[in-house]
């Protein structure tokens, strides 16, 4: 398969003959790092590529990231016999998530939803333009890709009886979304800035924060999303490294007002990441990454800025990815406009949200590099 190449090699854990590896992959194949290791004697510490997480060489620095990719990109092509099929081995979560953030970054997807669940009012807050919003989330319902996703039941807002209505969701849906994986930690009390970055951030993953509508319009105010999206979150088992994602590097599309200082980025700090939402084969959007209105960096001097720590296995998602065009927005949410507008799928079905038997896959490209995917199917 292309997009699986040298310039890529994304990170995982792979479970092969009873025991979990860390690997890379390349085309259609895994590599057992701590196999390549023991056969080509690398000039670090291959410690890091042992076990059976990714958190060793995650936490382990920028330097050594550096080192390894080098490394790899010397060693692999001479080295067919740490190879695996990748149709031999079954993908486990690469990491324990830390603690899980959820940001709401796009001005297309605020704007939408503002529309929607706010018809009477300007679309966006007083302070959407002034700081990357988000919230935390919940790392232990972090699922990688192909986890079966149980249908959320919950309360949903009252009738005309005035109870509220209980029962499974009626308006399951996905926020197409990048994760970003924290690597090295940072100490308590001390920001990150935005230039600190690349030194803390490990890599990047496809995220689908699965969202129960009914259950978030009732619940959320004043203290934002809970049960509305803890129930889960898929991510793709394969982290791509940001080095790998160098060239896809792009300028943000403006910030108006310019942000405080300690927001203040350096550009190009956004990412030409074109991302495809399928549903039961039917590719219904292609929302734009380069269109996010707040940077990963920004995001992540936001959420330090307080004097939060970062520690390793640290997860942020950058919010629902919504470009300018109808086809372009990442939730079934907007594309059904609240649900008042469906959708018709290519076996002639239409959808607001899922039905149980949907299956959702996120796929992206950035250049020559194919993200790895996320899927997930819902059941009762
Ligand atoms: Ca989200």
């Amino acid at each position: 398969m292309t997009g699986f190449g040298l310039d890529h090699l994304p990170y995982g854990v792979a479970s092969h003959q009873g025991r979990d590896l860390v690997v890379v992959r390349l085309g259609d194949d895994v590599v057992d790092l701590a196999a390549l290791a023991a056969a080509s004697p690398p000039g670090f510490d291959a410690s890091v590529l042992a076990g059976s997480s990714l958190a060793p060489l995650m936490a382990a620095g920028p330097e050594v990231w550096a080192v390894v990719r080098s490394w790899l990109q010397d060693t692999l092509p001479d080295a067919p016999a740490s190879h695996i099929p990748l149709a031999e081995v079954e993908m486990r979560m690469p990491f324990a998530v830390a603690d899980y953030v959820d940001f709401y970054a796009s001005l297309n997807h605020a704007s939408n939803v503002g529309k929607i669940f706010r018809p009477d009012a300007e679309p966006l807050l007083p302070n959407w333009r002034h700081l990357p919003v988000g919230y935390h989330g919940r790392a232990g319902t972090v699922v990688p890709s192909g986890t079966p996703i149980v249908r959320p039941r919950g309360q949903r807002r009252p009738g005309p009886d005035g109870r509220p209505g209980f029962g499974p969701s009626q308006a399951l849906d996905i926020e197409a979304e990048l994760g970003f994986v924290v690597g090295a930690p940072s100490a308590m009390g001390q920001p990150v800035p935005t230039g600190a970055f690349a030194d803390h951030v490990f890599g990047v993953t496809l995220l689908n924060d699965w969202s129960a509508r009914d259950i978030q319009a009732w619940e959320y105010v004043p203290l934002g999303p809970f049960l509305g999206k803890s129930f889960a979150t898929s991510i793709s088992p394969w982290i791509t490294p940001l080095a790998a994602l160098d060239d896809a590097r792009a300028p943000l599309p403006g910030q108006d007002p310019e942000p405080l200082d300690y927001l203040q980025v350096a550009e190009p700090a956004g990412l030409a990441i074109e991302l495809e939402v399928v549903v039961n084969d039917t590719v219904v959007s292609r929302p734009p990454y380069a269109s996010m209105y707040w940077s990963p960096a920004q995001m992540l001097a936001h959420m330090t800025v307080n004097g939060a720590s970062l520690r390793t296995g640290d997860l942020y998602g950058s919010g629902t990815i919504s470009g300018v065009e109808r086809d372009q927005r990442g939730s079934l949410l907007e594309l059904s406009w609240g649900g008042s507008e469906p959708f018709t799928l290519d076996d002639g079905t239409t959808r607001t949200y899922l039905l149980d038997g949907d299956t959702v896959i996120l796929r992206a490209t950035a250049g020559s590099i194919t993200l790895g995917e996320v899927e997930g199917t819902i059941t009762a």
